[in-house]
């Protein structure tokens, strides 16, 4: 199928619901970023810095570039003039870094906390005992630059619908109880970002926001 109907089966899937997709265009080129920007949508996730740099210039100002991927501090300064959303933040001195640059360039940057969720050694993320000493730190009010919007989470990689069905619902369980106790000025939880190209739909069921989906646009 073309780029264009994987989109269109991929939205009759949202339908209904309040998903939205963001269409993660990591290692594709710049013709097949516009193949996907032509089908109307405007969200657009990569996972590394350089890449995204490159790419954004050669795509239209509407679109809302989210960074999906672990950021190092050093680099926020690249991406802070124009990203929309980091769905990666896993420590308070990323969030930091993160408001000074939005700060100089007078802006407000929405930010996702990634929860490690899945059971594989190797993924990024916090625990929720570490999100949760984010969102009551005293310095975390000082962050006038910043916005906590929600969280995000990977399911462990597997073919097993009743494990990743579990992870999801232990991270919209841990967002109900994050937003019910840590409300204010730069922290409004009402994003969850999960689901990806093998898991989508049960992300949809669990209460995702945000799927994040790859390779099902572009497969043939
Ligand atoms: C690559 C990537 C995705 C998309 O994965 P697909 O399986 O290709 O849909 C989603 N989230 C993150 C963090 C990724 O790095």
């Amino acid at each position: 199928m073309s780029i264009a109907q994987n989109i269109s089966s991929i939205l009759a899937a949202l339908k209904g619901t309040a998903a939205k997709l963001v269409a993660v265009t990591k290692t594709r080129s710049v013709d097949e970023l516009q193949e996907v920007y032509a089908t109307g949508l405007r969200i657009f996730g990569e996972n590394r810095v350089q890449e995204m740099q490159e790419k954004q210039p050669q795509l239209p100002t509407d679109v809302q570039w989210h960074l999906i991927g672990h950021l190092q501090s050093n680099k926020v300064k690249y991406i802070a003039p124009y990203i929309t959303m980091i769905h990666s933040v896993d420590s308070l001195d990323l969030l930091q870094e993160i408001n000074k640059h939005a700060k100089k360039n007078n802006r407000i940057i929405s930010c996702l906390l990634q929860i490690f969720i899945a059971t594989e050694e190797t993924k990024f993320g916090l625990s929720e005992a570490e999100a949760e000493a984010i969102l009551a730190s005293e310095d975390i009010k000082t962050l006038e630059n910043i916005k906590i919007v929600g969280l995000m989470g990977m399911a462990s990689n597997t073919s097993n619908a009743t494990q990743i069905r579990g992870e999801f619902k232990s991270l919209k369980n841990l967002s109900d109880n994050l937003s019910n106790t840590y409300k204010g000025e730069n922290i409004d939880f009402k994003e969850i970002s999960m689901g990806m190209s093998g898991d989508y739909a049960i992300a949809i069921e669990e209460g995702s926001t945000l799927i994040r989906v790859g390779s099902a646009l572009f497969s043939d």
